[in-house]
């Protein structure tokens, strides 16, 4: 089973999280609006840490290691902005990553976790390969009809997940949301789990995304429903 973690808008808490990472030897990715984290005093001042605080430019380096997402430039919600304005924040997002990271960017984690077949071109035509949206299953099984591959990091144990037979799964989250210390037991116990567990792998979203093309038709149009896109 592949397991790929996401982690969104690049916080000031996601330094626990990337010790975390680094003790277990694995990777994740991040979404981040590169422009944001330019003017992060402000922006901050008006997030008043309920959605965590940005972290500034400079410590942008830290992700080096792990996959990192273009999360459009400004963090711009599919359908709040017209087609040019949402090609613009797709493209210029993606080119301040590449020249932050020295890489391509491919992947795309939509802001708010929505996107729509106009949106799904745009971020063809301005070269992005997967996408990630969000889906939480709330009180459903998760191995039920209408089962999501995309879950909430704190639903499940990795014991759990395997047990569903499913192919692979996306858990996403925001490091803002681990507000008890117990959060973090649970987070460096998953992650420890995960990466001694030979029934699973630890991947990025691009790995995910490109694991999910061998797995069966049935399976691969419920992970491509919640998961992105395929070109
Ligand atoms: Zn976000």
């Amino acid at each position: 089973m592949l397991i790929a973690t996401s982690w969104d808008d690049g916080l000031v808490s996601d330094r626990p999280l990337l010790d975390i990472l680094e003790k277990h030897s694995v990777r994740a990715s991040f979404a981040i609006s590169p422009d944001r984290h330019q003017a992060i005093e402000v922006l901050n001042d008006e997030r008043d840490k309920k959605y965590g605080w940005l972290v500034p430019e400079s410590d942008l380096r830290f992700y080096q290691e792990h996959e990192v997402c273009n999360h459009t430039a400004n963090h711009v919600e599919s359908g709040t902005v017209s087609d040019v304005a949402m090609f613009m924040e797709l493209h210029q997002g993606k080119i301040m990553l590449e020249d932050i990271y020295c890489r391509g960017v491919e992947g795309l984690i939509w802001p708010y976790g929505v996107c729509s077949p106009a949106s799904i071109s745009l971020a063809k035509t301005t070269r992005h390969t997967y996408g990630r949206l969000t889906h939480l299953p709330k009180a459903q099984p998760i191995n039920s009809f209408n089962l999501s591959p995309v879950v909430h990091w704190k639903a499940y144990t990795v014991g759990e997940l395997i047990d569903s037979g499913m192919p692979g799964v996306v858990l996403c989250g925001h490091t803002y949301e681990l507000t008890d210390p117990n959060d973090w037991v649970w987070l460096d116990r998953f992650y420890r789990e995960a990466a001694e567990d030979d029934r699973c792998q630890l991947v990025t979203l691009g790995e995910y995304a490109e694991g999910m093309r061998d797995v069966g038709e049935g399976e691969v149009q419920l992970q491509y429903d919640w998961c992105g896109y395929h070109s």
